[in-house]
């Protein structure tokens, strides 16, 4: 018998409790489909940007290391990574660091039992959190958040004749699928979207304008920056989002939850909008191709091939998923937030 855990106890909470928000079923889905895996690399189902290459955790270490030597080097600066995964950038970034003379301490905030272990042989000495809340309190936060809130749950609104509606799940067998259901605020939604034809989606993430928010914050109050790559939109724009991924390849996201990857496109100016509400500078997005490029990644690229020509097809492949427009360059943006005490930041001008 095939293993349906999670889609089945799913199932069974609909039967009993009625239908459950798309937010919900989103979170009860990634919470089982990350504790249960590393769903990392050509064996898992998606591939991320640290994955590909050694360079990308590099620049994000050399952007951080950067500011923190124009802020003048303060004490005590802590890197912070949201959702490490398998602690391949911390590591990239952390050499990076190293190099610029600054060797932080690491905190990392995953809920992810099989992820906090692998990151634990990587970099044994970091120290885990389950949410931002219980991050240092004193010293200056260097942040980065690499495919982290496209995997917070969203919740999605649908207009009807009726007016604006939260979107629901029911069930019939194995296939779920989003209804609408009881009518939401008009309070939630753009106002030129108010009056949209009825169908129309509207996701909204509340935990990640939270998250955003409290980083934010932080940041004013105790010095530093966060770094946000991740793909997603520019403008707060309606339209349906949510999918799923699963051995390489987009799955239907209203089959099987709890077995594969339900991400969202990061609404960016949601992002922006629960940070300038803080004390902070909020640059970008930009384009994570362009965003690279700035920082030198054509001519890093060039420097390994000539140092490893050997590896040359593989190093430019990887520049290639990086930075082309037909892959991660564009889909994908960077945007930070940096203290308003701070310099500015390389790479978004
Ligand atoms: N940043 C890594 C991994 C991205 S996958 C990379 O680029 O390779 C998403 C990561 O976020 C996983 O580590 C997952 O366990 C973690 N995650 C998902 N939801 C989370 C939540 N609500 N709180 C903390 N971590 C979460």
């Amino acid at each position: 018998m095939p293993d349906h855990g999670p889609a089945e106890k799913l199932a069974r909470r609909i039967d009993a409790e009625g239908p459950i928000t798309v937010h919900e079923y989103m979170e009860a889905g990634n919470a089982h489909y990350y504790a249960s895996r590393d769903p990392l690399g050509v064996a898992g189902d998606f591939t991320t940007a640290p994955e590909i290459s050694q360079m990308f955790g590099e620049f994000v270490g050399l952007w951080l290391a950067d500011l923190w030597m124009r802020a003048g080097r303060p004490e005590g600066a802590c890197y912070v990574e949201l959702g490490p995964g398998r602690g391949t950038l911390a590591v990239d970034a952390l050499r990076a660091m190293a190099q610029a003379g600054l060797h932080p301490q690491v905190h990392f905030v995953e809920t992810s039992p099989a992820l906090r272990g692998a990151q634990q042989t990587r970099l044994p000495k970091a120290k885990w959190h389950d949410s931002v809340d219980t991050l240092p309190r004193r010293a200056p936060l260097l942040i980065v958040a690499n495919e982290f809130f496209d995997a917070l749950p969203v919740r999605q609104l649908v207009a009807t004749a009726r007016g604006w509606c939260e979107r629901v799940v029911v069930h019939s067998g194995e296939r779920f699928a989003p209804v609408p259901g009881p009518p939401v605020e008009d309070g939630l939604l753009p106002v030129a979207l108010r009056k949209a034809p009825p169908g129309t989606v509207f996701e909204i993430c509340p935990l990640a304008w939270s998250i955003a928010g409290s980083l934010a914050s932080r940041i004013a109050v105790q010095g530093g920056a966060a770094l946000i790559l991740d793909y997603g939109h520019i403008r707060s724009a309606h339209g349906e989002t949510l999918q799923a991924v699963r051995a390489h390849h987009f799955a239907d996201p209203w089959r099987d939850p709890g077995a594969q990857d339900l991400t969202a496109h990061v609404d960016f100016e949601a992002l922006a909008a629960a940070a300038r509400e803080r004390d902070v500078r909020v640059m970008g997005p930009v384009e994570q191709g362009s965003w690279l490029r700035v920082l030198g990644i054509d001519v890093r690229t060039a420097g390994l091939v000539k140092a490893e020509p050997k590896r040359a097809a593989e190093i430019e492949a990887a520049w290639m998923r990086l930075t082309s427009p037909h892959q991660m360059g564009s889909l994908f943006k960077a945007m930070a937030f940096v203290a308003a005490s701070w310099p500015r930041p390389e790479g978004f001008d």
